[in-house]
């Protein structure tokens, strides 16, 4: 028998199960949108425009970055 463990089952992911993820703040795009980061499996989220946490997808992150370049020029006429 060659039963190699699969490395994709981690003892965080585990962890993160049983007591929820450990999120970090990553990035600011808002100051009511912030991407976050879990510090024991790696998983990233983010605030929606709704307020509410979503899986920082390809698509999710791209729409934050125009996001995050609108409110900076925005922000930066604001000060100026
Ligand atoms: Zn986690």
């Amino acid at each position: 028998m060659n039963q190699s463990p699969k490395s994709s089952f981690s003892l965080m992911s585990v962890v993160c199960q049983t007591i929820g993820h450990k999120y970090t703040e990553t990035r600011k795009i808002t100051n009511h949108i912030h991407e976050y980061k879990c510090k024991h499996c790696g998983r990233e989220v983010t605030e929606n425009s709704a307020g509410k946490i979503e899986l920082l997808t390809h698509r999710v992150r791209q729409v934050n970055n125009n996001v995050a370049e609108f409110f900076e020029k925005r922000n930066r006429r604001l000060t100026a």
